[in-house]
């Protein structure tokens, strides 16, 4: 525990007294008893006789005690040299003066100032233990949020390791089903034609099957990735690179991969960057699939080069339907569809974008996305500038 937190808890203790039991209190009263017992005191000498104090004050420790055991260390030991005081001027000083000249004197009093400061040793020590008592309650119960913390944090993890395995299982056993039911089909059929083929039921089923393997594909490296990832094994191979000539290529690609329109705007100036090539391909790649995925047939897709400040920014933008406000954070996270991709027949995992979120953000860059629904997404990637 901190010296700060400590103080802390000093504070809260003793604001979480009643009002009486305020030091300032106890040293105001500990004057009134003082005079009060030290009177009684005076009066039963008187009534004894006078001559045989061996205990000077003794009735004095009474007021000791009191304030000791409600007001602690501090207003006691005051108590105690009030104490001493009012018995030096009242039953030993010479002509009612407080006067310590002779040694008997010392010694009359000795009595009960060591009896006194017992008491506030004592009680030091009873405010210390439960003082010690007061802070382990409080690591106990700090340890406790903690632990509460982390046992959730174990839990999110178990329920993201369900979600994982129940979807990867399902999507494996999709494209699986396909490639067998093709492969043996493809069978049946040559079976029945006594080794004959029909060649273009056979470029049916083969091209089937290297669809399905390449979803098959597509979805092992997506794991692999996450696991990677995860586990902080995923090493980054930079370089220096010109982002305009990274995102021709992917465009190009795209374009002749999906058929669909893609627009590029390059930066005027060149873009160069310090990065993972295989992995910043990877993560346009995604966002431009994103994209060409899900907007309709025949819209376009438009990707930009900026260079803004000391940095290179990338947009990749698509007129589809658009993500609600409250979506826009959580397709980031992994194994996100919104409703919108559940319920449409556009086949995914979730993990395209968390895994493009790591890699970015190990890049020290950043990646959001802005969209106003029925009108689009806009994807951003921002990157440091070499
Ligand atoms: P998926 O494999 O499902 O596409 P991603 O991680 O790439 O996984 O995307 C997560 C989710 O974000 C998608 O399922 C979809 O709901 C939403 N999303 C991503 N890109 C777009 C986009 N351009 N337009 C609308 N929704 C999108």
């Amino acid at each position: 525990m901190t010296f700060e937190q400590r103080a802390e808890l000093r504070r809260n203790f003793t604001a979480s007294l009643p009002l009486w039991r305020h030091p300032l209190i106890g040293y105001l009263l500990s004057i009134l008893l003082v005079s009060l017992l030290g009177w009684g005191q005076q009066a039963l000498d008187g009534w004894i006789g006078g001559g045989g104090i061996y205990f000077a004050g003794s009735l004095l420790l009474l007021p000791v005690l009191f304030i000791a055991t409600f007001w602690g260390t501090m207003p006691s030991l005051f108590t105690v040299l009030l104490g001493a005081l009012y018995i030096d001027y009242f039953f030993i000083g010479y002509n009612q003066s407080i006067s310590w000249q002779h040694w008997e004197d010392g010694l009359r009093i000795l009595p009960f100032f060591i009896s006194g400061i017992t008491i506030a040793i004592i009680t030091s020590q009873r405010e210390r233990a439960r003082w010690q008592t007061l802070i382990a309650e409080q690591e106990l119960k700090e340890y406790a949020a903690e632990l509460e913390v982390s046992n959730q944090k174990l839990e999110d993890a178990n329920q993201t390791k369900d979600r994982f395995l129940s979807i990867a299982s399902h999507e494996l056993k999709t494209p699986i089903t396909t490639i067998r039911g093709q492969a043996q089909l493809a069978l049946r059929r040559l079976a029945k034609q006594d080794g004959e083929m029909n060649v273009s039921d056979m470029h049916t089923a083969l091209e089937r099957i290297n669809e399905q393997t390449m979803r098959l594909t597509t979805l092992i490296e997506e794991l692999l990735d996450v696991s990677s990832l995860r586990t902080g094994k995923m090493a980054l191979n930079k370089s220096k690179l010109n982002i305009n000539e990274l995102c021709q290529q992917v465009v190009d690609d795209q374009n002749l991969l999906t058929g669909r329109h893609i627009e590029l705007k390059l930066s005027p100036k060149e873009v160069m960057v310090s990065v993972d090539r295989d992995r910043i391909e990877q993560v346009l790649i995604n966002l431009v699939g994103n994209a060409v995925k899900y907007s309709p047939e025949g819209s376009v897709v438009q990707v930009c080069v900026e260079r803004k400040w000391r940095k290179a920014l990338i947009h990749v933008r698509d007129h589809g339907k658009g993500i609600a406000p409250d979506q826009l954070e959580k397709v980031f996270d992994t194994f996100y569809r919104t409703p919108d991709a559940e319920a449409s027949t556009k086949k995914g995992l979730g993990l395209g974008l968390s895994i493009s979120k790591e890699i970015i953000e190990r890049h020290e860059g950043r990646i959001w996305c802005e969209s106003q629904p029925g009108q689009g997404s806009e994807f951003f990637v921002e990157l440091p500038l070499k």
